[in-house]
């Protein structure tokens, strides 16, 4: 997956290929200008947004997989934003909270079900409840498995079914962290600063932020009361399709090679 970009300096239209750590380095192949490219987003909001466009393309399958991986990251924002935000509330210096929050999540980093269970234990330390909405039935978790494990071409229907029970949990949980959600920014910001502060003199930082489906961003309160989550079965198709251009115009084709 590529997304267009613009050289600030010649206005030349280039496509560059999305980086897992959300840093691209970029040398504009009409005035030889380079630039560090940080894309100010998510894993989840990447993934979500990939399913999103393959689901738009006609890929089932490969949508399925995308919004899958999302909902994974999903739960890992809400355990990295709540860490961070107690740890942000105690004299402790950052990079400690941080340093510890990396060690442990290295003990469940290559397991998804140990993830859940952190997750869920997380979930009911901050929000006094327990994450009823954990249910394999909720989840789709037998879906998810016969697409990525045995190979089955879901339908369209089905595709749609399973992402909006993804986008319902991914929204649930980053209403239920509201001004939390900003302590999982300063995190990646501070990724960010590190690798700035290392670029040669010749190399321009632009930050990007792209309008997508699922956006952390939109959910901080700035200290207002959050709103109880809603029950609104279709909020995803809607949501597709009024940002259906949107999500068209955040992924090019590369040029076929000759
Ligand atoms: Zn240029």
């Amino acid at each position: 997956m590529n997304f267009p970009f613009r050289c600030p300096a010649c206005d030349a239209a280039t496509t560059v290929p999305y980086a897992d750590t959300g840093m691209h380095d970029v040398r504009c192949a009409s005035c030889r200008a380079r630039y560090a490219l940080y894309l100010r987003q998510h894993k989840f909001e990447t993934l979500f947004d990939f399913g999103a466009r393959a689901l738009l393309d006609g890929y089932g399958r490969e949508a399925t997989l995308n919004f899958a991986s999302s909902l994974e990251r999903a739960l890992e924002f809400y355990l990295r934003a709540t860490t961070l935000e107690r740890a942000a509330g105690t004299d402790a210096p950052l990079e400690d909270a941080q340093a510890a929050l990396d060690a442990t999540w290295r003990t469940v980093a290559s397991q998804s079900e140990r993830q859940l269970g952190a997750f869920a234990f997380a979930y009911l330390t901050r929000e006094g409840r327990a994450p009823d909405f954990l249910t394999p039935g909720a989840l789709g978790t037998d879906f998810r498995n016969r697409v990525v494990h045995r190979g089955y071409i879901p339908t369209r229907a089905e595709v749609d079914a399973y992402a909006e029970k993804v986008y319902a949990i991914t929204t649930r949980l980053l209403r239920d962290l509201g001004d939390a959600v900003t302590h999982a920014q300063l995190e990646q910001e501070r990724a960010f600063e590190a690798h700035l502060l290392a670029l040669p003199d010749d190399v321009q930082p632009v930050f990007l932020e792209h309008s997508g489906i699922l956006r952390a961003a939109r959910h901080a309160t700035h200290g207002a009361p959050v709103a109880a989550p809603a029950n609104d079965p279709g909020a995803f198709a809607r949501v597709l399709q009024e940002r259906a251009p949107l999500i068209e115009r955040l992924f090019t084709k590369m040029p076929k090679r000759h």
